[in-house]
């Protein structure tokens, strides 16, 4: 009778040590084997527990019996000439998700993703093309983190941002998880500043988020300042509506980030600076302006850098304070579920992609004409 064997990766981090402790002394295995075992989990990874050298030969064939550590298979990688890297992982039943590792002076910033898909379907965003699939394990969270730190040479990250595929705080017990891998010692030991959730204004979600005691960062996908356009661009706003993110981002104990995607023609206009300025000043909040990424949806232009200036300057005169973000990996399809979009494209031959490019639904007009969006 085959027992199914357990993955210690999918585990919150106490439970995992648990199991660890509670099968090396029921072998009598000596105290110190505990700390050998559990830091090859994520501080110091390894494929399998073969390659943990340290430990008797049998000890390891044992582990191997009773758990498994399975890492997450990468599929293709794409390299930017700003030194941007996109990962495109595959997960066991064949979904695929991405990781981007951002590199920037002495940072390097993982943006990862937490569900396979997403059901949001945020108008300029490709990911919502994809649909939502499933929740992602916390094996298959903080595993992007693992798998780059096990590539040769290992790819380490100092920062980490919640901003690739799919929405976290929908996913919070996973989530949660894996916030405690990357920041604790025994973990990858990030600190709790240097780790960004960015959601779309889940209220539950933020309520726990700002209930750790760690000062884990927020941002809000704001990108509209009025509940008519925000609807059309952020179907969720129905179900969450501005006001409420609004106080929900008051009643977190440290100070949010509003991320605020700049869209031709459709957010970018004097008035709408002003509107932000007002929930940016209401909440304390500091404005991200970050140009929309090419090969999005939704057909969307991104505002020129003057009007993107013009807006930021507006802002700063209303009190708040900005930045204007630079867009990176721009050659690789960067931005949110663009890379796996590409994949699915290629295969599908009644489209060739010559140069590798992205362009979901090129031509089709965003829709802000109170039509189908
Ligand atoms: N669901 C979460 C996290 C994933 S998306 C959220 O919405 O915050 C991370 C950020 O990328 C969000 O602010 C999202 O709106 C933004 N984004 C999505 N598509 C983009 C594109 N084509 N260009 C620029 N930013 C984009």
């Amino acid at each position: 009778m085959a027992i199914e064997r357990e993955n210690l990766l999918a585990l919150p981090l106490d439970v995992a040590r648990e199991r660890i402790s509670a099968f090396l002394e029921a072998r009598g295995e000596p105290r110190f084997r505990v700390d050998q075992v559990f830091r090859r989990l994520w501080a110091d990874p390894v494929r399998t527990f073969e390659e943990i050298t340290e430990l008797p030969r049998a000890l390891r064939s044992a582990l191997d019996e009773a758990f498994t550590i399975p890492g997450l298979e990468l599929v293709t990688e794409q390299a930017s000439s700003d030194g941007t890297r996109k990962f495109l992982f595959r997960l066991d039943d064949g979904q695929s998700i991405e990781t981007v590792s951002i590199p920037d002076g002495d940072r390097v910033t993982f943006c990862i993703s937490s569900q396979a898909g997403c059901a949001l379907q945020c108008a300029f965003c490709a990911t919502g093309v994809m649909g939502f699939a499933r929740n992602l394990r916390i094996d298959e969270i903080a595993g992007q983190v693992r798998a780059l730190a096990l590539m040769s040479p290992p790819l380490r990250a100092t920062n980490i941002v919640f901003m690739g595929m799919g929405e976290p705080l929908m996913n919070w017990e996973a989530v949660s998880a894996t916030l405690t891998i990357l920041n604790r010692p025994e973990g990858f030991g990030i600190g709790a500043r240097h780790i960004t959730v960015s959601t779309v204004g889940v209220l539950p979600g933020i309520v726990a988020l700002g209930a750790r005691p760690e000062q884990f960062r927020l941002a809000i996908s704001i990108h509209a300042p009025n509940d008519a356009l925000r609807r059309r661009l952020m179907p969720i706003n129905v179900k969450y509506p501005l006001a409420e993110v609004i106080a929900a981002a008051r009643a977190f104990d440290r100070r949010v980030t509003f991320e605020y995607v700049m869209l031709g023609g459709v957010n970018d206009q004097g008035e709408h600076a002003t509107e932000l300025a007002r929930l940016a000043r209401d909440c304390g909040a500091f404005v991200n302006l970050i140009p929309l990424h090419p090969g999005g949806a939704g057909g969307f232009l991104p505002s020129t850098p003057s009007e993107m200036r013009d807006f930021a300057a507006r802002l700063r005169r209303e009190g708040v304070e900005v930045a204007i973000r630079r867009s990176r990996g721009m050659d690789i399809a960067a931005a949110c579920g663009q890379l796996r979009v590409e994949r699915l494209r290629r295969r599908a031959p009644a489209r060739p992609d010559e140069d590798g490019e992205v362009h979901v639904s090129p031509g089709v007009g965003p829709r802000l004409d109170g039509g189908a969006a």
